[in-house]
């Protein structure tokens, strides 16, 4: 990061805006929206930039820059046609250290202006440090429907009540889970709505609710199989709002990035070479956080259901009496499937696909094989690469067609995704020549459709499932 986002102060500071033409009166509308002493040297100044100082609302010198107009000033603009001008201006700002920003010249300029979603007090400024304009543009207008018209309008109606709210709720964690109310609940749906005083009524009665002894909560959160973009709204809104995140080591950082700063991270979870905490400690540090009255995110990869000790969460959070959600999440080998252009179903085909894993407690599973041998299904195996020999004799005992296909996905959604190839007779070499390690997903009775289907793989993949799919032929 190159650039430091701030937000600056201008209350009765002096801005100066060099040039008089239609840039100018374009930086000028923002400008004029604070409460800055705004002054504009400009041999010749167009209409709009006349009538504000007409109106007395900026100061208009009619004659070309002098160093000397930097005196005093807080943050300088040039947005002139004439370059000796603008040279001029921006070597009296570097020498008396103005900021200075030359419009379409991020090269001279010492500060650069955000894109921004103005819902004033509240704005949302989005930079690309120059690098991409139209994507900034792009991200703006995604995010101008998200906030509602009167969002500023709600927030100083936030501000009007910080005080009365701070000297009812003297607790700071329950006022912080006030606020977390009033912005995420009824308060604010009413405001939003229009009905200020249905949002006044309601506030009385959450700051009553918030001086009743705080009770924490957990929320059992699926990560997704390891890309971001494929969290939930809900799984994200519960990283933002979580006080304390309890999360598997083999979550990606990228993930974690995206929850609330200042939560507290409980590092836990299975570790097939190294430590891996008890799943009883891992309860109790849930059921001990939650009765401290947090807000606790027991975040796993995938969805928190499959493969996930969720049983013995609920169970413990339920005998302790701690409200819980359960918010699920993309599991790996719907992941995994997508990635690769891999349908999990086909009409007649391929009628079920089923889910199980190729490790238990005492090592390799035992399952039913002589089901999970027939034809017409897809078969994931979670957890199978260390029982692939033990799965692979197994299923060629019960009579397993050798050439059932079968593809292997390691860290399926992540850069480092890979991909292996291979038939159930030849189960342990695919893993072999493939150089899988896991985490990984073993479909039995399936290939990807050839690359035009799975448009979205990358190249590499794209051309192993291309020559798998010249060999068959
Ligand atoms: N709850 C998780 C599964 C946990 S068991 C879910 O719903 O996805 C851990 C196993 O999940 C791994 O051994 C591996 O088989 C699979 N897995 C998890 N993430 C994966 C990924 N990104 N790519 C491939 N397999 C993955």
């Amino acid at each position: 990061m190159r650039y430091f986002p701030i937000f600056l102060d201008l209350d009765g500071q002096k801005v100066l805006v060099v040039g008089g033409g239609e840039q100018a009166a374009q930086k000028l509308r923002l400008l004029l929206k604070t409460s800055a002493r705004v002054c504009v040297v400009a041999a010749e100044a167009c209409a709009e930039i006349e009538a504000a100082a007409a109106a007395g609302r900026l100061e208009l010198q009619r004659r070309p820059f002098r160093p000397r107009d930097l005196a005093d000033v807080r943050l300088a603009i040039a947005a002139t046609d004439d370059e000796g001008e603008t040279a001029g201006v921006a070597a009296a700002a570097r020498a008396m250290g103005v900021p200075l920003n030359v419009v379409d010249r991020q090269d001279l300029s010492s500060f650069i202006t955000p894109s921004i979603v103005d819902r004033d007090p509240v704005v949302v400024a989005i930079g690309t440090e120059g690098t991409a304009p139209v994507l900034a543009r792009r991200i703006k207008a995604l995010m101008e429907p998200l906030l509602p018209a009167r969002l500023g309008m709600l927030a100083r109606f936030a501000a009007s009540w910080r005080t009365s709210v701070a000297e009812r709720v003297r607790d700071v964690g329950a006022r912080r889970g006030f606020w977390e109310r009033f912005f995420g609940g009824r308060i604010a749906d009413r405001f939003l709505g229009g009905d200020v005083a249905g949002a006044v009524a309601e506030l009385d009665d959450e700051i009553d609710r918030a001086n009743v002894e705080a009770v924490g909560s957990v929320a059992l959160v699926g990560a997704g199989p390891g890309d971001p973009d494929l969290l939930t709204f809900k799984a994200l809104r519960a990283l933002q709002e979580a006080d304390v995140i309890v999360v598997d080591r083999l979550v990606p950082k990228a993930i974690l990035d995206r929850a609330r700063r200042d939560a507290r991270r409980i590092e836990v979870g299975k570790n097939p070479r190294g430590r891996s905490t008890p799943q009883a400690e891992i309860d109790a540090i849930l059921v001990r956080e939650a009765l401290a009255g947090r807000k606790v995110v027991r975040l796993k990869g995938g969805d928190p259901m499959i493969f996930g000790r969720a049983v013995e969460e609920m169970t413990a959070l339920a005998e302790a009496g701690v409200p819980f959600e359960v918010v699920p999440g993309i599991t790996a080998a719907l992941g995994c499937a997508a990635t690769i252009g891999l349908p999990l179903t086909e009409r007649e085909a391929r009628r079920g696909f089923t889910i199980v894993t190729g490790h238990s407690t005492d090592g390799a599973a035992e399952h039913d094989w002589q089901a999970l041998a027939r034809p017409g299904q897809t078969v994931a195996v979670y957890m199978g690469v260390g029982a692939a020999p033990h799965i692979e004799s197994r299923l060629l005992a019960v009579g397993i067609d050798p050439n059932t296909p079968v593809t292997v996905v390691e860290n399926g959604t992540l850069p480092q995704q890979k991909l292996a190839l291979g038939t159930a007779g030849r189960l342990v070499e695919t893993l072999i020549d493939g150089g899988i390690k896991g985490p990984a997903i073993i479909f039995i009775g399936a290939h990807p459709l050839p690359r035009p289907c799975a448009a979205r793989t990358p190249a590499h993949l794209s051309d192993r499932i291309d020559t798998i799919h010249a060999e068959a032929a």
